[in-house]
């Protein structure tokens, strides 16, 4: 167990958890800081701060989507002013930008034996969340049309197959210009995670560094140690900082707050960074 997680989802997002459920579930794990990271939004943030009531530190984030080389590459923000109008503004861009590429995913599945995909996944996922692939394969589930959440990836929502749509996000050097302009630091989320061999990782690392990320996601869920010793190595070598994050979404088997996200020795945590200074680590 970790006491500090920089990566979770709420409902405002694709997290089936309220921002008060997730800050509950922190403070019950004994955690001292949660960063709420929701994709494309700063919404959930403010009520999981209230609900945290001195009894955890919850730190503002965002995960950014963006392409990079024909890939989704996830871009987490961390200790980000919420209100600055820079980022609400890329926020709104973005907002535009995935309520058009739910819905297209949502007529796809309407034509293949879901109909109303979009309404019904928007219903479930509640007012004003932001819909990702994450909402529709928990709907496909609900539904009986997948028989988990991978089920409906591999089935329907992944590359390839029906119900996939293809949209051009940000570049990588926009996220982190608004993450920086809002006052936080950009960090590489879940950097195994990507379709990417180990040269492309490495450029993306040079060109997020380039851009001024500074941080990569070392720790994370379901990872194998190798993974976590291979990205520790790439730590040191780019003069990095390291972060750790369980990208939890929901109560089940594999992932949960906290858990299995230790930061291996030697790499130096993101939460040192001077903009971190107000978050008491
Ligand atoms: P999107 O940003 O709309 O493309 O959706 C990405 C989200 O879908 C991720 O943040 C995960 O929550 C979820 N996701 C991606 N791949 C899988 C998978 N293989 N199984 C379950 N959930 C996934
Ligand atoms: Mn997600
Ligand atoms: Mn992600
Ligand atoms: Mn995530």
């Amino acid at each position: 167990m970790s006491f500090i997680d920089l990566h979770c989802h709420t409902n405002a997002s694709d997290g089936a958890l309220s921002p008060e459920g997730v800050v509950d579930r922190a403070v019950n794990y004994k955690l001292t800081h949660l960063a709420i990271t929701d994709h494309d939004t700063v919404n959930g943030i403010k009520a999981a701060q209230a609900a945290a009531c001195g009894r955890i530190c919850v730190i503002p984030g965002i995960e950014i989507s963006t392409t990079w080389q024909h890939q989704q590459i996830h871009i987490v923000g961390l200790f980000i002013n919420p209100e600055c109008s820079y980022m609400l503004n890329l926020v709104k861009d973005q907002n535009g930008k995935r309520i058009e590429r739910a819905e297209k995913i949502g007529y796809k599945l309407s034509r293949i034996g879901f109909p109303n995909a979009y309404e019904r996944t928007k219903a479930m996922a509640g007012d004003g969340a932001i819909i990702t692939r994450g909402n529709y394969a928990r709907f496909l589930v609900s539904v009986g049309g997948a028989s988990s959440t991978d089920d409906a990836f591999n089935a329907f929502l992944k590359k390839g197959k029906r119900a996939y749509v293809c949209t051009e996000w940000m570049e990588i050097g926009t996220a982190v210009e608004a993450i920086k302009q809002s006052g936080g630091v950009a960090v590489l989320a879940h950097p195994r995670r990507y379709d990417l061999t180990n040269t492309k990782l490495r450029k993306l690392i040079e060109e997020f560094k380039d851009c001024g990320g500074i941080a990569l996601e070392v720790s994370s869920c379901q990872q194998g140690l190798n993974d976590r010793d291979y990205l520790a190595s790439l730590c040191r070598q780019y003069d990095m900082l390291g972060s750790v994050g369980s990208d939890f979404h929901s109560e089940g088997p594999y992932r949960d707050i906290g858990r299995n996200i230790d930061l291996p020795e030697g790499i130096t945590p993101v939460w040192t960074c001077s903009e971190a200074k107000a978050y008491a680590f």
